[in-house]
């Protein structure tokens, strides 16, 4: 499989405090990388460097080959990479509907518009004409995710899609993610819950105060391995 993302030496900051350090991590087409870490492990930052929403204070970004430093998010966007951000950051006051149109004006050509993403997330068909704050939480992370899809992206980043739903809604996300995974879909997916991130990826990272303490294919470590690096105990 061809590298699609190539992060190295990548630092990013938050005044002076260093949030991603000197970190380098590569995804290939088709793969599924679960990124873990504890709070402030600098997960969602990293995310947000990648997706062009956070300035990189060094190292590079490339995407298909070409280098990122300097696209402007929404031309990153444009080239297939696209970010479901941490708190799904819809619209509130327009619809469903009018929240996946809004992020298909620039879309890619590809499978991905309103009748297709309506169709992989029924549960939001009876929802178009609804406002996103009106929606429950897993209402409004499956619009996000299929406003994210609207960009019709090669690379997926997700960050935190559990945060705050109820382990139903939880279930029903997954399911709509597992059916993207089973599509070929390129996902770089923030998850808290490690059996649930180890169970759909292929690999796993685990950052550590901004730095990868641990890579692996998701066959080739334990749960308890992972944890262990989770806390920067190995
Ligand atoms: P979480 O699971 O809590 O989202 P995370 O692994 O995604 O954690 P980040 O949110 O990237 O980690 O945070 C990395 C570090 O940067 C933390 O120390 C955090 O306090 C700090 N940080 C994050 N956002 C900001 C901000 N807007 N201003 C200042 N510091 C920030």
């Amino acid at each position: 499989m061809s590298v699609l993302l190539e992060v190295s030496n990548l630092v990013a900051r938050h005044g002076l405090l260093i949030a991603v350090r000197d970190l380098s991590l590569s995804v290939s087409e088709g793969e599924v990388v679960a990124l873990v870490g504890a709070n402030g492990a600098g997960k969602s930052t990293l995310l947000r460097t990648v997706a062009g929403a956070h300035p990189a204070a060094g190292g590079s970004v490339r995407f298909d080959g070409a280098d990122l430093t300097g696209v402007p998010a929404h031309a990153r966007v444009a080239r297939g990479l696209a970010l479901v951000p941490e708190g799904r950051k819809l619209f509130p006051d327009l619809t469903v509907e009018e929240n996946l149109l809004v992020a298909g004006r620039r879309a890619r050509p590809g499978q991905w518009r309103l009748e297709t993403v309506l169709d992989a997330f029924p549960m939001l068909k009876p929802l178009r004409r609804q406002r996103a704050s009106t929606l429950s939480g897993g209402q409004q992370q499956a619009t996000a995710i299929g406003r994210a899809l609207m960009t019709n992206p090669r690379l997926l980043l997700v960050d935190e899609v559990s945060l705050g739903l109820a382990p139903v809604a939880v279930d029903t996300v997954y399911e709509s993610l597992s059916t993207l995974i089973a599509g070929g879909a390129t996902l770089v997916l923030v998850e808290q819950d490690l059996a649930r991130a180890l169970s759909v990826a292929d690999r796993v990272v685990c950052l550590l105060e901004g730095r990868v303490v641990l890579e692996a294919a998701t066959g080739d470590v334990t749960r308890e391995q992972v944890t262990e690096a989770y806390f920067g105990l190995e």
